[in-house]
Parts: structure tokens; sequence; C-alpha cells
């Protein structure tokens, strides 16, 4: 029993723990609660999983805002370049896109899932689906096993924690892990969405005026209740029929519930339509382009800049008359548009529900957890690893390289440390 390792969730983070257990030389079982393992990662980076970003550890650190840098350890010693070198050595190609985010090149996330369960049954690891943990056992001042739903108890020399946080719980990922933790003597931080569409009350918006239009390489800035700039991202964006989606409102919106939160509301989006140009620049080019046409009606004009759909918006709020020939427009009217467009107000009430987010924020704090190993600072025994964790990255394949680097640490961790119990050391 004392050279069992228990990992609860077969996660990315719990496949990985399993692999590094049993390459450990650990007699490991995996147990989930669902039909099949890896059921996330099935439906992650929209079915093609953005299985990593080809970015060295200081530089993915930059890009998970939520406690990256309590993941300098486990990155620098399996990171990005270790999870391609552990693909390629399953003869499963990565390619590079946009960003350096990196897929497999079958672009179905269906393979990776396959290759990581192949790698865990070639090592013979245990695997249990159908199995609710109930809850993780103590004793002697250590963890020792789990109990199943089912009442069957399995006793083990460590535990690994790898259930996931609250988000998309279809998937599974139902928040389990945080009362097994609390139960330990650990503190789990406020859980909030991270990586979620933004709400607004904004009445254009609730009349669905734009609803469905994308906008390319805009840049979004998060205001607080004061008009203070909180975060500003560049990317993609949509409209939709109750706020913001698309990457750049994602990577926002923490920074909504954040500002929410801490009490510093009301909050509200920036769109700058135009990041490369400054606001003088546009008028500019308007007027010069009213001098050119002068008989051109305003509407007309603008559509050459704008989206046709995003006009009668825009002219509205910059109060311009559409049907006005642009030889009457003043200079100042042209001025007005284009602070309007550097500017783009978009109340913001809040986002979506954890539920429905990509990535849960906060989780077991991480003060509690040794950055190299997993372990729990609290209970021996015991080990953390994914998004149960308080550890979260934009999208762009960081949440599931965290996944891989903090189920790597726990997996070689536990095999050590029951090797050396089997040892009786
Ligand atoms: C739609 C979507 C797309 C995404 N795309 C990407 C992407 O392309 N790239 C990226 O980096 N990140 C992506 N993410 C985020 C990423 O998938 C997660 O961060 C990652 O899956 C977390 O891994 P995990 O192992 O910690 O937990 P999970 O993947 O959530 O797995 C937890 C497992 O634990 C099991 N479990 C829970 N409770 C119990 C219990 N009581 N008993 C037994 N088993 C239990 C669950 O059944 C589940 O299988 C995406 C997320 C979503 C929702």
């Amino acid at each position: 029993m004392r050279k069992k390792v228990i990992v609860i969730g077969g996660g990315p983070s719990g496949l990985m723990a399993a692999i590094a257990a049993a390459e450990g030389g650990a007699d490991v079982v995996l147990l989930d609660k669902g039909d099949k393992l890896g059921r996330k990662l099935g439906i992650s980076g929209g079915g093609r999983c953005n299985v990593t970003n080809n970015k060295d550890a200081a530089e993915l650190i930059r890009f998970l805002p939520g406690n990256g840098r309590f993941l300098h350890s486990a990155l620098s010693r399996f990171g990005s370049q270790e999870i391609i070198r552990l693909f390629e050595s399953f003869g499963i190609a990565l390619k590079e896109e946009d960003h350096g985010r990196m897929f497999p090149v079958t672009d179905k996330a269906k393979t990776v899932v396959d290759t990581l369960v192949g790698r865990v049954r070639e090592l013979g690891v245990t695997i249990r689906v159908h199995q609710a943990v109930e809850r993780v056992l103590f004793g002697e001042g250590r963890a020792a096993g789990v109990e199943l739903k089912s009442g069957e108890r399995i006793e083990a020399g460590a535990v690994i924690v790898a259930t996931g946080g609250k988000s998309v719980p279809h998937t599974g990922s139902t928040g389990d892990g945080y009362a097994w933790a609390e139960s330990a003597g650990h503190s789990v931080t406020e859980l909030y969405p991270t990586e979620v569409p933004i709400t607004s009350d904004e009445p254009w918006i609730r009349d669905r005026e734009l609803q469905g239009l994308s906008l390319r390489d805009v840049r979004l800035t998060v205001l607080d209740g004061r008009g203070k700039a909180v975060i500003a991202h560049e990317g993609d964006m949509i409209f939709t029929h109750f706020g913001l989606s698309g990457p750049a409102a994602l990577r926002c919106s923490q920074f909504v519930v954040r500002t929410l939160r801490q009490g510093k509301g009301p909050a509200a989006v920036a769109i700058d339509l135009f990041p490369s140009d400054g606001e003088d620049e546009l008028a500019a080019a308007w007027t010069k382009a009213a001098r050119e046409e002068p008989r051109k009606a305003v509407k007309t004009l603008v559509r050459q800049w704008l989206p046709e759909r995003m006009v009668p918006l825009a002219l509205r709020q910059a109060a311009l008359e559409p049907e006005a020939v642009v030889a009457n427009v003043p200079k100042s009217a042209w001025l007005a548009l284009a602070a309007w467009c550097k500017s783009l107000r978009v109340s913001a009430s809040g986002t979506l529900s954890i539920e429905e987010a990509f990535i849960t924020g906060g989780g077991v704090s991480v003060k509690e957890v040794d950055p190299r190993t997993m372990a729990s600072k609290r209970m021996p025994g015991l080990y953390f690893c994914g998004e149960v964790l308080d550890v979260h990255g934009y999208t762009g394949g960081y949440n599931i390289t965290a996944a891989f680097a903090t189920g790597h640490a726990a997996g070689s961790a536990a095999a050590e440390e029951v090797r050396s119990l089997a040892e009786g050391g």
C-alpha cells in the first residue's frame, strides 16, 4: 500500500502526474469520476488542443497572471520544450501557429488525449473510470488513501489531487478538490471566473446592434470607476448579445471581475479601433478625404474606415449627421469621431459565470504548496496539481502547460516519497 500513489482526476495534470509517478517506479492508480479520461482536454482549443506555447519559462510566466511565478521551478524543469519533446518521443508532431501556440499536426485534441492515455496504460497504471472520490483519507498525520462515493476505500502512500477547477462542469470539473484541501488544513482563495466573456448593460449591446460583429487587432483597456486604466490587451474581439467576447475580451475579463470585487467599479472597457494611429492622424485623414470628395455623404465616407454595421452607432455617439455632405462637416466633428474610435466605451457589468468560464481563478493557496514538488506544506503525502491550484493563465496553451508542469512535478515527487516510505526512510 505504501508504494501506491493515487491520482484523483484524469485531466492533463492527472494524466501527466500518473505518467511521471509510474516512470518513477510507483504503483499508480488513476481515478476519474467520468466515463473517460481527458474530457476537457478533448474539447480544448476548439477541439484542436492548444497543447503548449513555444516560450521559455520566464516568458510563459508573463502569460500566467494568476501566480505564474509560483511555477518557475516546475516550468524550468518541465516546460514547453519538454512537452514538445515528450510528444515527439511518442511520434506525435506538434506545429506552431500564431503567438507561439502549439497544436498537434493532426489538428485533433483526441490525438493528445489518446497519446497520454496510451502512455498511462503502457506504464501499467491502474485506470478506474466512473469512480467518484468522496474524500481523501488521513491517518498517522499524513494522506493515507481515498474513499470512493461507493464506500470503497483505497489505501496509498501518497495522494495527488488533480481535480481541476469549477468551470465547464459537464467535463467533470466540479470543484471537488477544494473541500479536501481544506480538510487537510489548506486555505482556498476566493474562486472567480477568468478567460470568460464580459457582460454589459449598454443599451446598444442589449439591443444587439453589433451582435456577431468581430474586430481584428483592436486594443481593449479595462477602466475602473474613476476612469483609470487597469490593464490593456490587444487582439481580436467580437460583440455578442450580452457583451464582449473573443481573445482580447477574455484576457481582460479577470480584471473586470477584480475591479468590481474590489469595489472599484463601475467598470468599463474602452475599445481602441485604431491602436496604431493617433486621434489627430485619423481626423486629418478624414478631413483630407472630405476635401477630395466634398459632395459625399458622411456615412459613405466613414464606411471606408469602419465596419458598415458600426457606422450608425459611431455617427450617433459622435453627433454626426449621416446624410450631411462632408464639405459641411467642421474639423471638430472629425476630431470627435476620432476620439470615439480611439475609446469606444462599453460599460462592463460583470462576466458570465464561473461555470461558463474557460478557467477558474483562485484555488488551493500556493503559499502552502512546495513549488518544486507540489507537495502540501500542511499534510505529508498530499499533492496538488493543475487548475485546482490558485494558478491560471491566459488562453494560448498556458493553462495546459501549467497542468503538465505541475502534474509532472507532483508525480515525480510522489513516486520518490512512496519509494522512501517503502524503504522505511
Ligand atoms: C472549452 C475549453 C477549452 C480550453 N482550451 C484550452 C487550450 O486549448 N489550451 C490550454 O492551455 N487550456 C485550455 N483550456 C483550459 C484547460 O483545459 C484546463 O486548464 C485544464 O484542463 C486543467 O487541467 P486539470 O488536469 O487541472 O483539470 P481538468 O482537465 O478539469 O480535469 C479534472 C478531472 O478530475 C476529475 N474529477 C473531478 N472531481 C473528481 C472526483 N471527485 N473523483 C474523481 N475524479 C474527479 C474530472 O472528471 C476531470 O476529468 C480550455 C478550457 C476549456 C473549458
